[in-house]
């Protein structure tokens, strides 16, 4: 009996590859623009009024077998046209960005057709500014995103772009090696990104789901987010899965993180 139960099981793990990890083949990490903010208490209430407050802002491609992932967009690629950059008052943050994101493809070898999916972590123009270039992609939001963007601002998506609506967490290539996280709160329909890695490790690509280390640290919620108790919520989940999968968590806007990470050509594996 014994035997025949060891038979059984050296055939299913042949046969059965979701029993084994799954891995993304690369992350690239690109810069996708900066920011440069005068008033750093509007990301932490009560504090540090009037001091400046510097952000990165990238965007990541991951590759799988099965193709190309765009994680945000970053800041439109007119903005690198304009020095001065881009003012927004709401948030007296002053946007700039260095190189085109179709540039930095084009560095890649890529071209925007090449890209199959694209995964906004949520609505906000600092995230989705290049949807437009990319009219083959499919794009992956969460529904409570799409039915909720930002007043004034609204969709960015073309007529007869793809877009594919979310409920929750979602397996993007069925192997569990790339997986969104839904993490509301700064929005309603917020999302995070987990990418396994067999060198790097898994790592957690925030989205905004926080700003920056000291944020994460110091668990400042910024006043303009939708939800205190769904960020709170939201980042209790990704500390778990920081822990359980031993993972880094990748702070899309954090300057000090950013400049330590290698950007593309360069990439993780
Ligand atoms: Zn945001």
């Amino acid at each position: 009996m014994k035997r025949l139960f060891l038979a059984w099981m050296a055939v299913h793990l042949l046969v059965s590859p979701a029993w084994a990890t799954h891995y993304a083949d690369k992350l690239i990490v690109i810069d996708c623009g900066e920011g440069h903010a005068d008033d750093k208490s509007l990301w932490s209430p009560g504090e540090n009024a009037g001091q400046p407050f510097d952000m990165a802002n990238n965007c990541y491609l991951v590759r799988h077998e099965k193709g190309w992932l765009l994680w945000d967009t970053g800041l439109p690629d007119t903005a690198a046209d304009q020095p001065g950059g881009l003012r927004v008052e709401a948030i007296r943050t002053t946007w700039k960005r260095k190189q085109k994101l179709l540039v930095t493809l084009n560095a890649l070898g890529l071209k925007p057709s090449d890209i199959d999916l694209i995964g906004l972590s949520h609505l906000h123009p600092d995230h989705v500014g290049n949807v437009a270039l990319f009219p083959q992609a499919t794009f992956l939001i969460q529904t409570a995103e799409y039915n909720n963007p930002v007043p004034l601002l609204g969709l960015p998506f073309l007529p007869g772009q793809s877009v594919k609506k979310i409920d929750g967490d979602y397996d993007v290539f069925g192997d569990g090696s790339v997986q969104i996280l839904a993490t509301p709160g700064h929005t309603l329909g917020h999302q995070s990104l987990l990418v396994r890695l067999k060198s790097t490790g898994t790592v957690i690509l925030s989205g905004d789901v926080v700003h920056s280390e000291e944020s994460w640290n110091r668990q400042w919620i910024p006043a303009r987010n939708v939800s205190i108790e769904m960020t709170r919520s939201s980042r209790a989940k990704i500390a778990r899965l920081l822990l359980t999968e031993h993972a880094q968590l990748w702070i899309n806007h954090d300057v000090q993180q950013s400049a330590q990470q290698r950007k593309a050509p360069d990439f993780y594996e």
